[in-house]
């Protein structure tokens, strides 16, 4: 999920892998590491925290000879997902040799098998991850002295993502490229190869790349670049033109942060969901959740503590909880929690989302829960958060790092697997297999739907242009959509000052409609969903006080076109996932009208990232 850097050719290695990683910082990432060749042997560094640390530590703990010397090696910034950031969880990970060196970004699905297979003969890990389980993989079938036969081999034998660059002791003049599922560009220099798994690292070398396809296996020399399948077949390649230059490469290429992670978003709910949906028995796996399906039909109450967005997600959850598992679920503002006096049983399961895992509020509310014995667990993105090892059981986003301020793809990932938890806690209850196979099927479209959302970037962006200099808005939803009104209207809020108020539809009639004129507009969300055929009398009494509606509306429904002023169009969805889609168009709506007003979009005044404070 973030950061690879391979080099080989005449520079010394370390500088150069140190500075190219850093051009992969706007990534965020939790630590750092780097390997290169070392007198017959390999000479491996890592250390949680900035990349600035290793190359101090590369500075003043390895001889000059070799911060000259080295002329091949790899580098990597990781954004945990198994194991906490840890020295010993960081990349490079090295096989039980010793001799080959592993960098991935990525998630193994079947690690935990393949290292229980490695440990029956013999293998020992000295880290949590997938990824060091890979690198044994590798070395277990390097075995006659061909690593590229032993990396296809891993290849075919490892299911999920990865993108990897390997180094060997026995072959310091090469590299092994590979990935399926996350980026790996090879960069073509004057003899010599700069490989990376973001352009950003290599436009400062060359501008001659060649983009690895799916499956694709590479080894790379100062003067070569052999790619084949991972059947071990060769296929050529074409060289192409990188098009970036160096100012681009910031930020993938995006103008902000928050653009290029809501154009995350396929890959990001396609990470979330990965591995985790079992469409034959119609549920999904979560072993974080490390409880049994008794224990789970066990369980009388949902209670989710929260706050801002997560508490939004929480909210679309209790619909998903209810529906799905028949549970009585709540949604508690984490920062009243402990002040009020909450009654919780052992029975009640307390679920904590937060997507950086350290919510002061959040938090404090787990504290409470603990204390008065009910069973708690963690929805975080950011894995060893404080969150997460408190409740020492829950479920990762895996959504990779979110540094814009506004919270986007930490949203979408959020409902997806409050989807899931809905699924397989309904599974343990009433829920058939076959509405469950149902479900799976519309969380596996869940990528696609939101990739079809940002083809109307566009259209959503000229929409955004006739509201840029509006004081106030409404947005107004039923059933699912109440939430998914709060959130976007929180989005507004946060990027670009305007008043935006979330309201429930019918809750505008009890006050709010008194404020309604032709200069505030109403956001209506009108989609194919359960309350849809309320919300037409709810945008006529709109139109009535003269407020232009903006009406988001599931695929081609003509219905309001005469209604409102505009109309969003999303893909239509089965109506437990069509949160994710409308949620990501008023993403882009509010990203435009802040976009035009000229804000600072990825640091929006007043706001931290992550609310450490109560
Ligand atoms: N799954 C790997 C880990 O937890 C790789 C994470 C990454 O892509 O940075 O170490």
């Amino acid at each position: 999920m973030c950061g690879i850097v391979g080099y080989v050719g005449p520079r010394p290695a370390p500088e150069l892998l140190i500075s190219s990683l850093q051009r992969l910082e706007y990534r965020g990432y939790d630590s750092a590491g780097i390997a290169v060749p070392d007198g017959g042997g390999l000479a491996v560094l890592k250390s949680p925290g900035k990349v600035r640390t290793l190359g101090d530590r590369v500075r003043s703990e390895w001889a000059p000879a070799l911060r000259e010397g080295a002329r091949a090696g790899i580098a990597h910034t990781r954004w945990a997902t198994h194991g906490p950031p840890t020295q010993a969880n960081a990349h490079p990970h090295c096989d039980q040799s010793g001799r080959i060196a592993l960098v991935h970004n990525g998630i193994i699905e079947n690690y935990a098998d393949i290292r229980r297979q490695l440990e029956a003969q013999g293998h020992t890990f000295a880290s949590q991850t997938d990824s060091e389980v890979l690198c044994h993989l590798v070395g277990e079938y390097y075995r006659d002295g061909d690593l590229l036969q032993a990396v296809c081999a891993a290849m075919r034998h490892a299911e999920g993502t990865l993108g990897i660059a390997v180094l060997c002791a026995d072959r310091p003049d090469q590299l092994i490229i590979a990935r399926r599922g996350s980026p790996i560009v090879i960069g073509i220099g004057d003899d010599e190869t700069v490989v990376a798994s973001d352009a950003a690292a290599i436009v400062a070398h060359t501008n001659r790349v060649i983009y690895l396809n799916d499956d694709d296996v590479a080894v790379v020399t100062a003067g070569s670049v052999e790619v084949r399948t991972a059947q071990n077949v060769p296929v050529s390649r074409e060289v192409a033109k990188l098009e970036w230059d160096s100012e681009a490469a910031e930020k993938g290429g995006f103008a902000h942060f928050m653009l290029k992670e809501i154009f995350e978003q396929p890959d990001a709910i396609r990470n979330s969901t990965r591995g985790r949906l079992d469409e034959g028995a119609g549920t999904a796996k979560l072993g974080g959740l490390a409880m049994a399906p008794r224990e789970i039909a066990e369980i009388g109450r949902m209670v989710m503590v929260a706050c801002g967005t997560s508490m939004h997600a929480g909210l679309v959850g209790r619909f998903l909880f209810e529906d799905l598992a028949d549970l009585p679920a709540d949604v508690e503002q984490a920062a009243e929690f402990r002040y009020r006096n909450p009654i919780l049983s052992p029975r009640d399961l307390v679920l904590a989302i937060s997507q950086s895992g350290e919510t002061a509020d959040t938090l404090a509310a787990v504290r409470e829960a603990k204390q008065k014995g009910a069973v708690i667990a963690g929805l975080c993105n950011v894995v060893g958060s404080t969150i997460a090892r408190e409740t020492g059981r829950g479920v990762y986003l895996h959504a990779g790092p979110e540094i814009g301020v506004a919270s986007t793809k930490a949203f979408t990932c959020q409902v997806s697997v409050l989807l899931m938890m809905a699924l397989k806690f309904g599974r343990c209850r009433r829920l058939s297999r076959d509405r469950g196979v149902e479900i799976c099927r519309a969380i596996a479209a869940l990528p696609d739907a939101a990739a079809r959302v940002l083809e109307q970037n566009d259209a959503i962006a000229k929409i955004a242009a006739k509201y840029a200099a509006i004081r106030d808005i409404f947005y107004i939803g039923r059933g699912t959509m109440y939430p998914v009104a709060l959130e976007g209207a929180l989005k507004l809020k946060e990027i670009s000052y305007i008043h935006a108020e979330g309201y429930h539809a019918a809750e505008l009639k009890h006050g709010p409609i008194a404020m309604l004129e032709p200069v505030v507009p109403v956001l209506a969300i009108a989609t194919d969903t359960p309350g849809r055929e309320k919300m037409v009398g709810n945008i006529q009494e709109c139109r009535a006080r003269h407020s232009p509606v903006i009406a988001v509306v599931s695929g081609d429904d003509r219905q309001f076109d005469d209604m409102a002023a505009d109309v969003i169009r999303v893909p239509a969805c089965p109506a437990l996932t069509a949160p994710i889609p409308v949620a990501i168009a008023l993403q882009l709506f509010a990203y435009h009208v802040a976009r035009l007003k000229g804000c600072e979009i990825d640091q929006p005044r007043n706001l931290a990232k992550s609310v450490t404070v109560e």
